[in-house]
C-alpha cells in the first residue's frame, strides 16, 4: 500500500511539475496562469516529499526532514489558490497583499527551521519501527489560516458569482466545486492517515482542482467582457437611460439621456453630475412627472412627448438599491397616435364625429348632466326625400349635399357642442346646457342654414331640407332613452310635413 500511494504521489508530481511550466506558457495572455502554475508546482513539491516519506521510514532524521519538506508546498498552494480566487473574482493582486500572502510561508519556513529546538510544529517519535507523527500548536495555527485564506478565497468567488450576469454564474460555480476537491480530499485523508500511515493524496486532489480552473479559464475572459459589452449596449441606446441610488442621486447617465436632458444654455448631467442630486440637473418638468416615481408621458416645454418608465431596483432581500428610469422620445409616434385616434372618431366622408364617438360624447355629456344638474338636450335630423336626390343627381352630389349640410350643422352648433353623422343621411348636434326649447331654437337654425345649402348640377342647384326631433334628458334618463325620444319626435316632424323642428312631447320615458 504505502508503494503504490508513493507511486501516485511521485506521477501526480510529476503531472504536476508539466502541467505547471505548461500552463506558466500562457501567462502573457491570463492572469489566471502565474497562480495556477505556482499552486501545481508546490502541489508537485508536497506531493514528492509525501512519496518520499510513504517509502523512507527507518531514519527519524530523514523523516522528521521530509515530514517539514511538505509544507513550503502546503504553504505555496495555499497561497496561490487564494491568489487565483483574487483574479478569478475580478481584481488583482496588490503588492501588499502579494506581500502580506508571503508572510505565512516564510513564517512557515522559520517555524520549520526552528522546529528541532522548540518542537512546537511537529515532533516525530519511534514507536519500534514506526516513526509517529505529533503536531504542536503552531501546526495548528497554520492549518487554520490555510483553512480560513482558502475560505475567504472562496467568499470572493462567491460573491462574484453572486454580481456576475446572469448565464456566467456557473463559472464560478465550477471553479468553487473544483475548491471543494482538495479540501474534501485533506479532510478524507486525514481521517484515513490517522489509521493508514502516510495515506496523504491532497497534493493529487489538487491536480483535479487544478484542471477544473485552468477549464475555468476558458470562460473567464467571456464573463469579463459582458460587463463591458452591457456597457457598450448603454452607449448605444437611443432611449435616455438614469439609473439614480434610493435617495435620488444619479449613478449613471448614458449618452442619450445627456443629450436628452441637455438645457438651451448647454448644461446638463455630465460627468461631474454622477454622484449628485438628479433633481440638480433636469428642469421642473421631469421632477414634477417623475417625483411620484410613475411611468407615464411626459411633455417639454419644447413640445418634446416622452415615454417615461421608471423602474425601481431592489437587492435579493427587497431593500431598494436604485431606480432605472429610461425616457423615450415618442413625439412622431404620439402624433402619428393622436392622428389615428381623430380619424377614429371621425365620419370619413364629412369629418363631423361617427356614431362611436357620439355615444362616447353623449355618456359624457349624461354623466356631467347628472352631477352637475345642468339641462342636455339633443337634435336628431335626417335629410328629407334625400333618395331622390340620388336618384335623380347621383351618389356623387348626394355626398356633396352631405358634406355641405355637415359643414352648415357646424355653422349652427354651440360651443361645447358636438355634431355627428349617425347613419346614411342622420345626423345629432349634441347640445349640453341648453333646455328643449332652446335647442328647438338652435335645431331651427340649423334647418334654417340647410335649407340654404346649394349644392350646383346641371340645369340648377340642388336644395335639401330636413326634419328635426328634440328631446331634453329628464331625471333617471340614459344616452340611449334620449335619442329614442328625439328620433320619434323626429318621425313626428316627418310625419306631420317634413322640413321642421319637432320637440319630444313629454319628458323622455324612463327605459
Ligand atoms: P325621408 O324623407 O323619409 O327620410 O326620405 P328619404 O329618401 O331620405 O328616405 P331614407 O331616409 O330612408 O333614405 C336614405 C337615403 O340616403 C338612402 C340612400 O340612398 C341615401 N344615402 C345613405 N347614405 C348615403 C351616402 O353616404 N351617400 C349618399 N349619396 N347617399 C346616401
Ligand atoms: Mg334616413
Ligand atoms: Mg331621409
Amino acid at each position: 500500500m504505502p508503494t503504490i500511494v508513493a507511486l501516485v504521489s511521485l506521477m501526480a508530481a510529476v503531472v504536476a511539475t508539466v502541467t505547471g511550466v505548461m500552463v506558466l506558457r500562457r501567462r502573457r495572455t491570463s492572469p489566471l496562469a502565474w497562480p495556477l502554475a505556482l499552486m501545481l508546482l508546490g502541489a508537485s513539491e508536497w506531493a514528492t516529499a509525501r512519496a518520499l516519506l510513504t517509502v523512507a521510514r527507518s531514519s527519524e532524521a530523514l523523516t522528521l526532514a521530509l515530514h517539514h519538506a511538505v509544507f513550503p508546498g502546503v504553504a505555496v498552494v495555499v497561497a496561490s489558490a487564494f491568489w487565483y480566487f483574487v483574479v478569478l473574482s475580478g481584481r488583482r493582486l496588490s503588492r501588499r497583499a502579494a506581500l502580506l500572502l508571503c508572510v505565512h510561508p516564510a513564517l512557515l519556513l522559520l517555524t520549520l527551521a526552528t522546529n528541532a529546538w522548540h518542537g512546537a510544529f511537529l515532533q516525530v517519535e519511534q514507536v519500534d519501527l514506526r516513526h509517529d507523527l505529533a503536531v504542536g500548536p503552531l501546526y495548528w495555527v497554520h492549518t487554520a489560516y490555510s483553512y480560513g485564506l482558502l475560505l475567504v478565497g472562496l467568499g470572493l468567488s462567491l460573491r462574484a458569482m453572486v454580481q456576475a450576469v446572469p448565464g456566467h454564474r456557473h463559472v464560478y460555480v465550477v471553479s468553487a466545486l473544483g475548491a471543494t476537491v482538495p479540501l474534501v480530499g485533506n479532510v478524507l485523508t486525514t481521517v484515513i492517515a490517522a489509521t493508514t500511515e502516510n495515506l496523504h493524496l491532497t497534493p493529487v486532489f489538487f491536480l483535479i482542482s487544478a484542471a477544473v480552473w485552468w477549464w475555468v479559464e476558458r470562460y473567464r475572459p467571456l464573463s469579463r467582457v459582458v460587463p463591458v459589452s452591457t456597457r457598450q449596449v448603454l452607449e448605444a441606446l437611443t432611449d435616455a437611460v438614469l439609473v439614480l441610488d434610493p435617495t435620488g442621486r444619479l449613478l449613471d447617465v448614458n449618452p442619450a439621456a445627456r443629450a436628452l436632458l441637455r438645457r438651451p444654455d448647454g448644461t446638463g448631467p455630465d460627468d461631474r453630475a454622477i454622484g449628485t442630486p438628479w433633481r440638480d440637473h433636469v428642469g421642473p418638468e421631469f421632477t414634477d412627472a417623475l417625483g411620484d416615481g410613475a411611468s407615464g408621458l411626459l411633455t417639454t416645454p419644447s413640445g418634446t412627448v416622452l415615454d417615461v418608465r421608471v423602474t425601481r431596483m431592489a437587492d435579493a432581500a427587497g431593500r431598494p438599491v436604485g431606480t432605472v428610469v429610461v425616457l423615450r422620445d415618442v413625439t412622431e409616434l404620439e402624433r402619428l397616435r393622436a392622428e389615428l385616434a381623430h380619424q377614429a372618431s371621425r365620419d370619413a366622408l364629412t369629418g363631423v364625429h361617427n356614431r362611436r364617438s357620439l355615444e362616447q360624447a353623449l355618456a359624457d355629456a349624461v354623466d356631467v348632466a347628472r352631477a352637475t344638474d345642468a339641462p342636455l338636450s339633443v337634435a336628431l335630423m335626417d335629410l328629407d326625400h334625400f333618395k331622390s336626390v340620388n336618384d335623380t343627381h347621383g351618389h356623387a352630389v348626394g355626398d356633396r349635399v352631405l358634406v355641405d349640410v355637415a359643414r352648415a350643422l357646424l355653422g349652427s352648433v354651440i360651443s361645447g357642442g358636438t355634431v355627428a353623422r349617425i347613419g346614411g343621411e342622420e345626423f345629432v348636434l349634441l347640445l349640453p346646457g341648453l333646455t328643449s326649447a332652446e335647442a328647438v331654437g338652435r335645431a331651427d337654425l340649423a334647418r334654417t342654414r340647410c335649407a340654404e345649402v346649394r349644392v350646383p348640377v346641371r340645369g340648377g342647384d340642388v336644395q335639401v331640407t330636413i326634419s328635426v326631433g328634440v328631446a331634453q334628458l329628464v331625471p333617471g334618463g340614459t344616452p340611449e332613452s334620449l335619442l329614442r325620444a328625439a328620433d320619434r319626435a323626429m318621425y313626428e316632424a316627418k310625419a306631420s310635413g317634413r322640413d321642421r323642428v319637432v320637440a319630444a312631447p313629454e319628458p323622455a320615458p324612463l327605459p
